[in-house]
């Protein structure tokens, strides 16, 4: 019994969570920046009960009623929605969207026909690097090219990342405008049947693609390694399909089919093809980027990006419980993301019971992982008053 984790615990485990080591009290502050100038209690969170029994637009006006909703209610999930102009409830249908973090959420589920340790629900360390290089790279994005700063990283509780923007740009961007960021940052287009879905062009890369190149390579050789990505014919058929000039194509099937399995090799092997391929023939604008373009297939973010668009988009809260894992959404740094270990993640299991053998190290992570989300919000709260400050200034010039 002792690390495994039994469903049928939570009922009685949950309020104990909620009122010891749920942050209420940092939750509330984080909610109430990202509600301002709304006031908190116009802010939806969804309550997911047992046998999934679902609560929509529920609201708090301080830390005493969450504490007293969520003794009362018990979730087993917790989500957050928007904040609305007015109180939202069930039966209000003029309630309007004011405002909403820019969310973003990355699941190694969309990273299926590329990852080869596992597949759908599982996870393993080995997958977890595509997850530190998503996180690397959106982080960079969203503080370089976009000027954000209050970014708040979080664990989704089984195989994910989510991120979550607050900064007052991010928060009152509308529909098209997040649609924009998350179009800006998707590189990777096409659904199942399509073999190629990179495609750079062949004029100078722009910034923010380079950069990304350069996050990747810090970790494609050993992702290489471990994903064994050409190592079977099928997996080698799949990088033949993704170039698409015939001749060099045949060159790099006939030159990796004759060599032992090991990707690393492999992949060496051709590139050392495609750059003598492309010294000899003279027509290769369109393969200019190619190495490039399939390093980004095999390992840049896959965002889901309709949670980007949408305005009031549920998304799982920070240290609410993963129902299946009982793990905790953890707020993580983003700098410290290569360094997580899935195993060292608290669950509530060994947090509430200290006879575990994981109960000192989750603890002490829990710790940290509260400590982390007072960062953001502590900064948050930091920039909203410099903000509105600025705001009342420039009312009274006017
Ligand atoms: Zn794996």
């Amino acid at each position: 019994m002792v690390g495994h984790y039994d469903e049928n615990m939570l009922p009685e485990m949950l309020p104990i969570y909620y009122t010891r080591l749920f942050p209420q009290n940092i939750f509330c502050r984080w909610l109430t920046c990202g509600s301002h100038p709304q006031p908190l209690s116009n802010r939806e969170l969804s309550f997911t009960l047992a046998d999934d029994v679902y609560l929509r637009y529920l609201t708090i006006c301080n830390q005493k009623e969450l504490q007293t909703l969520l003794q009362k209610k018990c979730p087993h999930k917790l989500d957050i929605g928007a904040v609305y102009n007015t109180k939202p409830s069930i039966g209000r249908h003029d309630a309007v969207v004011l405002s909403r973090e820019l969310v973003f959420d990355i699941d190694l589920t969309d990273y299926d026909e590329v990852r080869t340790c596992c597949q759908e629900a599982k996870v393993c360390e080995k997958c977890w690097k595509f997850m530190i290089i998503a996180c690397e790279i959106i982080d960079r994005t969203l503080r370089e090219d976009f000027g954000f700063q209050s970014i708040l990283w979080v664990f989704s509780g089984r195989r994910g990342i989510h991120c979550w923007v607050s900064d007052y740009e991010a928060r009152t961007l509308d529909s098209p405008g997040r649609g924009a960021v998350a179009d800006y940052m998707c590189l990777i287009m096409g659904g199942d049947n399509q073999n190629k879905k990179v495609h750079l062009g062949s004029d100078n890369l722009h910034s923010s693609i380079r950069r990304a190149l350069a996050i990747i390579d810090k970790y494609f050789e050993q992702l290489l390694q471990e994903q064994e990505f050409l190592s079977t014919s099928d997996r080698l058929e799949k990088l033949l399909k993704m170039i698409p000039d015939d001749t060099l194509r045949s060159l790099v099937k006939k030159s990796l089919e004759s060599m032992p399995e090991a990707s690393l090799d492999r992949w060496n092997s051709f590139i050392s093809v495609y750059e003598s391929y492309c010294r000899e023939s003279g027509n290769v604008r369109k393969l200019r980027y190619l190495v490039e373009e399939i390093k980004i297939q095999y390992s840049y973010p896959r965002l889901d990006v309709n949670v980007t668009k949408g305005f009031n988009h549920l998304l799982k809260s920070p240290f609410s419980i993963h129902p299946k894992t009982g793990k905790v959404s953890v707020v993580f740094k983003p700098n410290n993301a290569k360094n997580m270990k899935l195993d060292e993640i608290p669950s509530i299991y060994s947090l509430l019971d200290d006879s575990s053998p994981d109960h000192v190290q989750h603890e002490t992570n829990m710790r940290a992982a509260v400590k982390n989300f007072q960062e953001v919000v502590f900064s948050l709260e930091k920039s909203e008053a410099i903000r509105r400050k600025a705001d009342a200034n420039m009312s009274l010039e006017f």
